[in-house]
């Protein structure tokens, strides 16, 4: 990717529930930066389970090819059906098929309440984003002892290897340069120990050129990654994993540092980048003006540093860590009584 634009076309997609209240915050946020960025042209685009119910399609066509047009983008969160619903597919999952986002980069890094100490927790799971059990292939049948449900999952060479090769080269950019890989081949030997074979000969792979040989390797098992992760988070720097561990996982780590509203992600290919904060749509709050704005301000500085744009996404970072240091403007999800857009203008006031 190149820092070389004149102007930076952004697609917003805030689809559903909260999506709705906290795209438009990132949107000023990113706005704020001025020169630090090019110029952002915005495109406002349609999508998700509220379209769906309205149009008979989650994901327009019109949505797909603008997106295309586009730079990268920022999405927001769908709404999951809590029962199967006859024609209705995630647009999340189809967009990350379409535009080939094989990689989903979560950093949870907790904020230090001094600045100069280092955080208790900034570890970034790196979720491969295609394949495992996420291919949906599911059957069921009737059998003499009741029915039967069986799901197919899908590990391959190359899908581990990009995840693998994303997972280093993040971890050459990170002090400690550790990269953990997580499976569970001590059972499913065949496709965990796939994935973990494929990920552990990155660096060794001719086109990596030792690029890599100083990164130090770990692996565990999913369990007891997860166990480890509420002990001693600080054991890990970049974490490696199926889709379905690093789903879970980085949920998990959410947790840690005290909210989902606080959690980033992008989802990456080679060509495209779309920011996509790690929450849900949060039916409970939705509507109310008080969902937490920072997953998704943090989103946007994921996907400008990715773009190249290192300054403005420090900007956007650093503001955020003051408004949460500082502890005085927050939202009800950590324990504050702000409003969505209080939260955003103090955010702005530092910006
Ligand atoms: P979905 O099916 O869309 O994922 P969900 O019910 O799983 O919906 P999430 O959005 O995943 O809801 O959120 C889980 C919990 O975390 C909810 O209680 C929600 O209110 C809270 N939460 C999530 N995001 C935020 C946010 N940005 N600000 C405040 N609270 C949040
Ligand atoms: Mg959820």
């Amino acid at each position: 990717s190149t820092a070389t634009r004149s102007s930076l076309k952004i697609g917003l997609i805030p689809a559903d529930g909260i999506g709705k209240e906290v795209i438009p915050a990132a949107q000023k946020a990113i706005e704020a930066l001025g020169s630090d960025i090019p110029k952002p042209e915005f495109v406002p685009l349609l999508a998700g389970f509220e379209y769906f119910t309205r149009h008979g399609e989650a994901l327009p066509e019109e949505t797909v090819s603008a997106l295309k047009e586009c730079d990268c983008a920022l999405f927001g969160a769908v709404s999951s059906p809590s029962r199967r619903v006859t024609g209705y597919s995630s647009p999340i999952v189809a967009l990350r098929k379409i535009l080939d986002l094989y990689a989903n980069i979560r950093p949870v890094i907790s904020v230090a309440a001094n600045p100069a100490d280092k955080p208790d927790v900034d570890l970034v799971v790196v979720r491969e984003n295609t394949e495992c059990l996420y291919v949906k292939q599911e059957t069921i049948t009737t059998t003499e002892n009741g029915r039967e449900a069986r799901a197919t999952r899908l590990i391959t060479e190359r899908a581990s290897r990009r995840i693998g090769k994303m997972a280093f080269e993040l971890a050459l950019d990170r002090p400690r340069k550790h990269v953990t890989i997580i499976h569970k081949s001590n059972v499913l030997s065949i496709t965990d120990g796939l994935f973990r074979e494929t990920v552990r000969a990155v660096p060794q792979l001719p086109e990596v050129n030792g690029r890599f040989d100083g990164i130090t390797i770990a692996e565990q098992l999913v369990d007891s990654a997860v166990y480890r992760l509420f002990r001693e988070p600080q054991i890990y720097d970049v974490m490696v994993a199926p889709n379905l561990y690093g789903d879970i996982i980085s949920d998990a780590a959410a947790a840690l540092v005290g909210s989902l509203g606080l959690v980033p992600s992008i989802n990456a290919g080679d060509d495209f980048v779309m920011g996509e904060p790690v929450h849900g749509s949060a039916p409970d709050i939705a509507g109310q003006g008080i969902a937490n704005p920072i997953a998704s301000i943090r989103s946007a500085a994921l996907m400008l540093r990715r773009l190249g744009y290192a300054k403005g996404a420090d900007r956007l970072d650093k503001a955020v860590d003051e408004v949460i240091r500082e502890g005085r403007v927050l939202t009800p999800d950590l324990g504050g009584h702000a409003k969505t857009t209080e939260v955003l203008d103090e955010i702005l006031k530092r910006i």
